[in-house]
């Protein structure tokens, strides 16, 4: 059984600080870590590797330093893996980033289960799981916090707003996963050494996987940004600092003035 996990490498959100004067992101000096879900959906590959033998394929496009990822991603237990870069991918929106895994999937060809997070801190889309499915014309299950794999079925727990929802799917299918699926594990300093100074990440650019340099990055992305910018930061409320009693007297006067109530 093959399982391919797809990671994305992503700034640390928690550490990206806004420019209060051109109101954009500073990137500089933010360090890049796993997206976090990706992490839930490489410890559920794992857990099925020690379980059935699975080997375990993780699967990124991204520019060079993505590499980074994949090695953490070796050091916690993947067998394999490949990094798709190449200018022609730059600029892609989710669109054209599904497309060109759908390309490399195809190309590693005989995979059982494709498990991807459910959705990226940075660009938040939760697109790229659904459309790679749509693009490879299996059968896919998102919001995934348990699967069991048997007999060529996949049987997953989907978590939603108000409750738990069974599915069962043939394989090949794809699973986006969520982080109430279980607690990724740490790697072994050993071993994120041997992923340093002994594996590889094999790189792929369009030609390896066959794409169509009109159908990746920027010139395959028919979404197009037009404006980006911040919010301006919300008024600060008014503070009522009288007497209980005639605090809330105050508040139904004000309510009433705004024809609230
Ligand atoms: C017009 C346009 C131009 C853009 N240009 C750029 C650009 O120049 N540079 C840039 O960095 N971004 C760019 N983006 C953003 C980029 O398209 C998204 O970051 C990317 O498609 C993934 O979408 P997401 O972050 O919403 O992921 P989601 O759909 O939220 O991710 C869900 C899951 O899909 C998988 N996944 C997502 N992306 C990847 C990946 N790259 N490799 C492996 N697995 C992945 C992961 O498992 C992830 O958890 C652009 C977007 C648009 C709309």
């Amino acid at each position: 059984m093959k399982v391919v996990v797809m990671i994305k490498q992503v700034p640390d959100t928690n550490k990206v600080r806004l420019d209060k004067r051109t109101g954009t992101l500073i990137r500089k000096g933010v360090p890049s870590i796993i997206n976090p879900e990706d992490k839930n959906a490489l410890e559920e590959a794992l857990k099925l590797k020690e379980k059935t033998g699975a080997s375990v394929v993780v699967v990124s496009m991204g520019p060079p330093q993505a590499e980074d990822a994949l090695r953490e991603a070796l050091a916690m237990g993947a067998d394999e893996a490949i990094l798709l870069t190449d200018r022609a991918f730059a600029g892609a929106d989710t669109w054209a980033t599904a497309t060109t895994l759908g390309h490399a999937l195809k190309k590693i060809g005989d995979f059982d289960l494709v498990l991807a997070g459910r959705q990226a801190i940075d660009g938040d889309t939760a697109q790229v799981g659904p459309q790679l499915a749509e693009y490879l014309k299996i059968p896919q299950v998102t919001y995934v916090r348990e699967l069991i794999v048997d007999d060529g079925k996949v049987k997953a727990t989907r978590a939603l707003e108000d409750g738990y929802e069974e599915i069962e799917a043939e394989l090949p299918a794809l699973l986006t996963i969520t982080k109430e699926a279980n607690v990724p594990r740490y790697p072994h300093a050993a071993a994120i050494m041997t992923a340093y100074r002994e594996q590889e990440v094999a790189l792929w650019g369009a030609e390896d996987i066959n794409a169509d340099p009109e159908s990746v990055g920027l010139k395959g992305s028919p979404t197009q940004v037009k404006r980006s910018f911040t919010p301006p930061p919300k008024e600060p409320g008014q503070v009522i600092k009288s007497a209980p009693s005639e605090a809330a007297r105050d508040v139904v006067a004000i309510l009433r003035q705004k024809n609230i109530i």
